[in-house]
Formats: structure tokens, C-alpha cells, sequence
């Protein structure tokens, strides 16, 4: 049987049912026949033994008078009367003795036996496969005569029932066709109804067609399906209807809530931004009054006080600095954690940024009798990298002033290594990238190792009871940890109890300008033979008379001609007049024209000239962006200001040709205070002759002559630009204060006025920063220093 679940081989329904029906119809057919034929056969069997028997017994009859008489003749001539009926195959009559008497056979068929056969006594019957044999007595007046023996074929009653069963066979070969085309018909009556059904179907799947209806079928079952159908699709329209009226109702609801959301995301960043200008006007209403107090404060100071006054006034000064400093620390912190701090990335000379942090703090160290050494190899002092150095200097001098502020005696040491390898080798830099790993040791009271993770954290202290004696606000490393985090480094410390701590930063910062790998680390000997290494004739562009005078004797002293333009302008017209420069060493920052106007002019008065003309930017800006917009004018290279004789030398050799003799020689090393390993902070100097000294020596003859027409030059500048400085302070004029600041910053470091350069690169800072109230603070602490600087200056050229 197929079971609607079994895997038989699908049949279409109208063949099914065709099968069904043919095989019903055929068994019904055979058992009808088998019925019909088997009864008839029966019932003319019965009919013809009788008839058998009837005649038998009428003969019978009929012969008393020949056997009585023994008349054979008519005896045979009574036999012979069956002849009429052709199944009778023969007859015979016997005596009473069962002698035969007379016989009649049918042509071809046996005579009769002899003897009368014994059927059971003297009448009988017996019917046989072929035939029919009755024994009727022959009696006269009920005495016995004889016997009739009749024996009849049953041929003829086979030949009937073949012909029945033919007729039968005949009957179902003309039933099945017809029954068939019958079928047909049936079918279509409801195959055309079921086929409507499917079409109904595959448009419902195909197009999602909810709305189409099965017409009504006059069939009951199949009406039935298809208003089940119906019954169907209407469900899933409407389940359609109610799901779209739910999602139109749940896109109503996402854009309420988005609504919502944006709303209070810029509600949020309102929020945010009132907090960022809080804090700004926080910064400005805190900082600048704090700022002017201390200003004032430090001209008080300066004021005829007596000794009880002084010490008031410098009470007011240390908390008052203190406030500040701490002030700047929450603002910081909130401006970390608020995400609005951005960091600088601007080329910086990591010598410069390590002795000027120093620097902040060898008067401190001195106070406490502390010694502040710092340790970087010249080689690294040179790099110039670039990265945020006002936030690095800010985390160093955390770590310095952490140092000072918890040793009592012995030392505090900072010492800076830059390296392509990291200790970590997951972490190597990324190309154009160098560690700095700056360590910052002392002998201080150390750290126990429970406190050492957590004073990391914001507002935590190692020991209560030492910070409430040491004071802070156990916000410094917080602030270093995130700075140094924002800019892909870290911090860590180890630290002994009583025996002092070492704190580690390490920083990956990108590379500007690498020192030669050819540079010694260490200066060998002065050969003033070999120093005249190039050829050719360089363009010095430079409105700054010192820096010019300091440029020509480091260039001569390297064997080149100098021309001298002192702004763009000139420097234009001296490439058009003379168009056999070298080299164009280019100010950024001059009056009449600057040196990327004037860049970009000599760059296409060159354009068709076929030699190329290297243009070097001289700047003493290292701010962010400097380096890019001098590449972008068309400048070659870039020499941050105040340059050694071996960063001038190392540059050189990258534009210019050298004297064929020189080929193989070293770069010359020159004394310079930039070429010098980094002087230990504290022992910044007011002038630092030996920058003197070493200018002098770059040319032994002329040399002195010089110098006293350079220091000159500068003691005149000086006063005239600190003047200016004055002006542009009373006045707030901030630009004034940025340009002069800029001017005095490099003349200062040329004439080894180290604490100036120093300072004014930070008034230079505070200025662009429109920091107008700790400029001026500056400015009255710088008065002193250019003071004495002027009389160092004064008293050597009266003894020189
Ligand atoms: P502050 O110094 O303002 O308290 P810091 O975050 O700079 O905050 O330092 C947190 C704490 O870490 C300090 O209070 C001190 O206990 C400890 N600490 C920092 N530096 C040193 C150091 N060099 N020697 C000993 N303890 C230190």
C-alpha cells in the first residue's frame, strides 16, 4: 500500500484512478463470468441427464413388445429412431438375461457391450467427464424383460459453456474502453476544478497575491477545499494587514525614540560643551587674576621691602604658585578625562626639551642641596623628533619635581635613550619611529610596593601622612599616565623604601632628522684645516643681524662664499641678478617679504633654468605644521634654529658638493653649545662663554674682532627689542610680544645667553598661546636674567 508519507513514485491522479477502476471492473467481470458459466453449465448438466433418463425410460417402454415378441428387426428399427437426436452416441437393449438384443451407434463411436453393464442393479445412471449413461428396466405388467442402456455425449453442453465464456470475454474486451472514456469524463469533472486550485496556489506563492479567490466547484468536497481556501487566504491577508499596521507603528516608535535620542545625545553634547566652556572660562577666570597676582607679587619683590615684608610677599609668591600649579593640574586632568585635550605634533630637538625641563629645576635642587644630573649621549641629543613637547616637558618635569620634592639628600638623576628596539618585541616602532625611554631616579624616601600601583590613580598619595608633609594633590602621575597613554606610551616605576625609586617612561615618537650614522659621539680634536670641506656659494636669507653674523662664520669657516639678503625680497632679486647660488638658506619669519613667498618666487624663476637650486628652511618654530608648510612652499629641507656647527656641517653634506681632498673626511665636530652634550639643567648659565669661545675659534684670526662686533650687535638689539617686549606686554599686544620673543630667542642662544634662550622660547610659547598673564609674569622674572646677561656680555668685551 502507498502511504501518503512513503517515497513512491508520484502518479497523476486521473492514471490512479484509471488503474482502480481497471482492476476492479476486470475482477468483477471474472467473478460475474465465473458465476454465470459454472451455473449454467450445472443447470444444463442436470437438464440433460434427465432428458437422458426421460428417454431412456420412454424407449424402454416402447421395446416390451419386440423383447417379448424377440423381434430384433424392430427392436433395431425402434433403436434406430435416435438417430434424430445427435448427442446420443449409442444405445443398446439387453434381454432379461443381459444378452444384448439390438444396438444402434452413432458413425465413428464404439458398439455397445455385449452384456448390459452393471449401473447399480437393474437401472442406474452414471455421468462421467464425457459423458451421460443411464440403465432403464424394460418390464412387462411389473414382470422383468429386459434392459435400455442409453448413453449420451455431453459435447455439445461444453460447447455451450465455451461459447458463454467467449461471449463473457468479448463483453469485458468492449466494457474496459468504455469504461475507460467514462472515466475520462468523471475526471475532468474533478480535475478541472483541483487544476484551478493549483494555479490558485502558485499565483498566491509566486506573487503573494493574498487577494485572489477559488471560484465554487458543484463538486461537495472539492467546494469544500476551495473555500477552505479561501477561508485561508483570508486569514493571511489579514494577519498581513495587522503586521503592517505593527511595523508601521513600530517605525513610528524607532523614529520617536530615535527623536528621543538625538535629543538627548545633543542635549549630552550641550552639555559637554558647557562643560568645556566652563572649564575655558574657569582656566581664564582663575588663572588670569592668579597670574596677575603673582606678576604683581614679583614686582613687589623687586620693590625696596623690608626683610619682614620680603618674606610675606614670597609666602604670597609659593602658594601662590602652588594654587596655580595646582589649578593647571585639575584643569588638565578634567580636560583628559573630558576627551578635549589635543595633542601637538610638532618637531622638536630632544636635547633642547630635556636640558630646558632641567633647567625649570636646578634652582630647587639646589635649594634642597640636591644634585640634578642629566644623561643623554650627543648622538641621541641631536635627533629632532616630532611629537607633543609641551606635554612632554609637562610629564618630565612631574617626575623631576616628584624627585626633588621626596629626596632629602643625594641625587636625582634624568637620563634619556632613544632606540629603534623595544624591550618588548611585540612592540617594535612602527617605520619612521624611535623609543625614547626617559628614566628619572632619585634617593629618596621610595615607594612601598602596595602603594606603588595605586598612585597612579587620580587623588591617591603613597602614605597619607608623607604627602600631608610633602603637600600635593595626587594628580601628577594621574595626568602623566593619561598623556603618556594618549600618546601611545607609558610609565611604570620600581621603587625601595628608604632607598629611593626610578620612574620609566617610554614613548614612541616619529622621526624628523637623525643624526649621521658617521657622527662620532664624542668631538675628536679641533683640526681648523679640515674644516673647509664644501665648494660652492650659499644665499643666507636672514633679517636677524646676529644670526647672520654667526651663519657667515660657520659657512666660511666650511669653505663656502656667503651672500647675505636680509628678507625675501632681496634674496629674490639677488637669485635673479646672480644666478649661480649654490644653496638658498632661507628665514621663515621676516619683515617685507617671508621665506615661502619668497620660496615660491625663486622657485619658478629657477623652474627653467635646469639646475636645481636646494632651498633650506631656517626656522626657529617648531610647532606643528612648520616643517610641512616649509616642504609644501617648495623648501628641500629644514634646520631647526639655534643649529651646532655639526647639525649645519651634517646638512650641508646632503646639498652640497665636497672639495674633492675632504671626500673621506669626517664632519668637522664644532664646541658649540648645541654640539656640547646637554648641559646638567642647573648649570645653565647666564652666558655661557664657551659658545663664545667656540664662534671665535671657527675663525682663530678674525675671530675675536668678530665676536665683539657680534656681542655688541647684540647688547643693542637686546635692549632695544626687551623694550619692545615691555611695550607690547603693557599694551597686550600679543603678536608684538610672539615676534620679539622669536627674534631675541635665537640671538640669545648665539651669544650663549642660555637662561635667555630658554626663557624667551617660552614667553615666545605663552604669547602664541595668548597667555597674556604668565607672559607678563615671565617677562618680570626675565628682567633680571637680561639684566646681568647684558653686564656678563659688558664685562667681556672690556676684557677680551
Ligand atoms: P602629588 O605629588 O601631587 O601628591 P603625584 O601623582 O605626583 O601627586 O604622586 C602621587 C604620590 O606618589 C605622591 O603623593 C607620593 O606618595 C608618590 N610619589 C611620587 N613620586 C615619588 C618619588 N619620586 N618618591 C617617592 N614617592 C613618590
Amino acid at each position: 500500500m502507498t502511504g501518503p508519507l512513503s517515497a513512491a513514485t508520484p502518479e497523476r491522479f486521473g492514471e490512479r484512478l484509471w488503474r482502480i477502476n481497471r482492476t476492479t471492473l476486470s475482477a468483477a467481470l471474472a467473478i460475474v463470468a465465473l458465476l454465470l458459466i459454472i451455473s449454467r453449465f450445472v443447470i444444463g448438466l442436470y437438464a440433460l441427464v434427465n432428458t437422458t433418463e426421460l428417454q431412456a425410460r420412454v424407449l424402454a417402454e416402447n421395446a416390451t413388445a419386440p423383447l417379448m415378441f424377440e423381434d430384433p428387426k424392430a427392436a433395431g428399427e425402434l433403436l434406430q429412431t435416435l438417430h434424430h437426436l445427435p448427442d446420443v452416441r449409442h444405445a443398446a437393449l439387453y434381454t432379461a438375461t443381459h444378452q444384448r438384443f439390438a444396438q444402434y451407434h452413432r458413425a465413428g463411436e464404439f458398439p455397445a457391450t455385449a452384456e448390459a453393464p452393471a449401473l447399480g442393479g437393474d437401472a442406474g445412471r452414471v455421468v462421467t467427464l464425457g459423458r451421460s449413461e443411464v440403465v432403464s428396466p424394460v418390464l412387462f405388467k411389473g414382470q422383468l424383460k429386459g434392459y435400455l442402456h442409453l448413453s449420451v455425449s455431453l459435447r455439445s453442453l461444453y460447447l455451450e459453456t465455451l461459447w458463454e465464456l467467449l461471449a463473457m470475454l468479448g463483453a469485458a474486451l468492449l466494457v474496459l474502453p468504455l469504461s475507460r472514456v467514462l472515466l475520462n469524463r468523471l475526471n475532468a469533472s474533478i480535475l478541472g476544478p483541483l487544476e484551478g486550485l493549483d494555479h490558485l496556489m502558485a499565483r498566491v506563492s509566486d506573487a503573494s497575491d493574498y487577494g485572489v479567490r477559488a471560484q465554487p466547484v458543484d463538486i461537495i468536497e472539492l467546494d469544500q477545499l476551495a473555500r477552505g481556501f479561501n477561508v485561508m487566504l483570508e486569514q493571511i491577508q489579514e494577519r498581513d494587514h495587522s503586521l503592517a499596521a505593527h511595523r508601521q507603528g513600530l517605525e513610528a516608535e524607532v523614529a520617536r525614540q530615535t527623536a528621543e535620542l538625538r535629543q538627548a545625545k545633543e542635549a549630552a553634547e550641550a552639555a559637554s560643551q558647557a562643560k568645556s566652556e566652563f572649564l575655558a572660562t574657569m582656566s581664564h577666570e582663575i588663572r588670569t587674576p592668579m597670574n596677575g597676582v603673582l606678576g604683581m607679587n614679583e614686582m613687589l619683590l623687586q620693590s625696596g621691602l623690608s626683610d619682614a615684608q620680603r618674606g610675606w610677599a614670597e609666602s604670597v609668591q609659593a602658594s601662590g604658585r602652588h594654587l596655580l600649579s595646582v589649578i593647571n593640574d585639575i584643569l588638565d586632568f578634567s580636560k583628559i578625562e573630558s576627551g578635549h585635550l589635543e595633542l601637538d605634533l610638532v618637531a622638536f630637538n630632544l636635547g633642547d626639551l630635556l636640558a630646558e625641563t632641567a633647567a625649570m629645576f636646578a634652582q630647587p635642587a639646589r635649594g634642597k642641596g640636591l644634585e640634578l644630573v642629566t644623561d643623554l649621549a650627543l648622538q641621541d641629543a641631536q635627533w629632532l623628533l616630532r611629537g607633543d613637547p609641551f606635554r612632554l616637558k609637562q610629564v618630565l618635569g612631574n617626575l623631576i619635581s616628584n624627585a626633588i620634592k621626596f629626596t632629602e639628600t643625594g641625587t636625582v638623576t634624568v637620563r634619556a635613550t632613544l632606540g629603534t628596539d623595544h624591550p618588548d618585541p611585540r612592540q617594535a616602532p612602527a617605520t619612521g619611529q624611535v623609543w625614547l625611554t626617559i628614566q628619572v631616579e632619585d634617593t629618596g624616601i621610595g615607594i612601598a610596593p602596595a602603594a606603588q600601583h595605586k598612585i597612579f590613580e587620580h587623588f591617591r598619595q603613597a602614605d597619607g601622612s608623607m604627602s600631608r608633609r610633602y603637600g600635593g594633590t595626587g594628580l601628577g602621575l594621574a595626568i602623566c599616565r593619561r598623556l603618556l597613554t594618549l600618546m601611545g606610551g607609558s610609565v611604570g616605576v620600581e621603587s625601595m623604601v628608604g632607598r629611593g625609586s626610578r620612574f620609566t617612561v617610554e614613548l614612541p615618537l616619529q622621526v624628523t632628522q637623525q643624526p649621521s650614522a658617521t657622527q662620532p659621539v664624542n668631538p675628536p680634536p679641533h683640526t681648523p684645516q679640515a674644516d673647509a670641506q664644501f665648494q660652492g656659494e650659499v644665499l643666507l636669507v636672514e633679517d636677524n643681524l646676529i644670526n647672520q653674523s654667526v651663519a657667515c662664520l660657520m659657512l666660511a669657516r666650511l669653505g663656502l662664499r656667503v651672500t647675505v639678503a636680509e628678507n625675501g625680497r632681496d634674496a629674490v632679486e639677488q637669485v635673479r641678478l646672480h644666478p649661480g647660488f649654490d644653496l638658498v638658506l632661507m628665514d621663515c619669519q621676516m619683515p617685507v617679504m617671508d621665506g615661502f613667498e619668497a620660496t615660491a618666487i625663486i622657485r619658478r624663476l629657477v623652474a627653467g633654468s635646469g639646475t636645481p637650486l636646494p632651498i633650506v628652511a631656517l626656522t626657529a618654530n617648531t610647532m606643528q605644521g612648520d616643517a610641512d608648510r616649509c616642504r609644501d612652499a617648495g623648501m628641500d629641507d629644514f634646520l631647526a634654529k639655534p643649529y651646532s656647527f655639526a647639525q649645519l656641517h651634517q646638512m650641508l653634506a646632503r646639498w652640497l658638493r665636497q672639495r674633492p681632498d675632504q671626500q673621506t673626511m669626517e664632519p668637522p665636530p664644532r664646541p658649540s653649545p648645541k654640539s656640547a652634550a646637554p648641559a646638567p639643567a642647573e648649570a645653565l648659565q647666564t652666558i655661557n662663554t664657551a659658545t663664545l669661545d667656540a664662534l671665535r675659534e671657527l675663525d682663530p684670526e678674525e675671530g675675536s674682532p668678530l665676536i665683539r662686533s657680534l656681542v655688541d650687535a647684540y647688547i643693542g638689539m637686546a635692549t632695544e627689542a626687551f623694550d619692545a617686549l615691555e611695550t607690547a606686554v603693557q599694551g597686550q599686544d600679543l603678536l608684538a610680544l610672539e615676534k620679539t620673543a622669536h627674534l631675541l630667542k635665537s640671538s640669545s642662544a648665539n651669544v650663549g645667553a642660555e637662561k635667555l634662550h630658554v626663557g624667551y622660547q617660552e614667553l615666545e610659547r605663552l604669547a602664541r598661546q595668548r597667555q597674556i598673564a604668565p607672559a607678563t609674569a615671565l617677562l618680570g622674572r626675565l628682567r633680571l636674567e637680561h639684566r646681568q646677561a647684558l653686564e656678563c656680555l659688558r664685562d667681556l668685551l672690556e676684557t677680551a
